[in-house]
């Protein structure tokens, strides 16, 4: 059902300082960054290989990323795995009672299909399913 790892979303306090470690020590490429209003928050597309980095710097206090930071932290924020079918593929996840944070899914940065499960649900990792094109 999967088809790669499609990124590793990275929560960040300070996306300026963040993206001089990846760029300048690790030699990454910066690919563009984009402003996802509904989810406040700034993304930064690093890819690497195969796959690709996502820096997520909060827009706004009250949002996800920046609550995920004042409880746990910046770090590894989710796992994102890329589908062919992302409504085929929620659909057999509900059918396996697997708690979904996205019943339908919704757009993310680049415009893919996305939805969450639930971390309760996958053992403490946020994985998100994306679809692209
Ligand atoms: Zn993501």
């Amino acid at each position: 059902m999967v088809l790669k790892l499609d990124h590793i979303g990275v929560a960040v306090s300070n996306m300026e300082e963040s993206l001089k470690l990846y760029t300048e020590l690790l030699g990454l490429e910066l690919h563009g960054t984009e402003v996802v209003e509904e989810q406040k928050v700034k993304v930064a597309f690093l890819p690497v290989g195969d796959t690709e980095i996502e820096l997520l710097e909060s827009t706004s206090p009250d949002g996800p990323v920046a609550k995920f930071i004042e409880s746990r932290g910046q770090g590894v924020q989710h796992l994102a795995f890329n589908v062919e079918n992302i409504e085929e593929a929620l659909a057999k996840m509900k059918e396996q009672g697997v708690r979904l944070i996205d019943e339908v899914p919704r757009y993310g940065a680049g415009g893919a299909k996305i939805a969450f499960l639930h971390p309760k649900a996958t053992g403490g990792v946020l994985i998100e399913l994306c679809q692209r094109g």
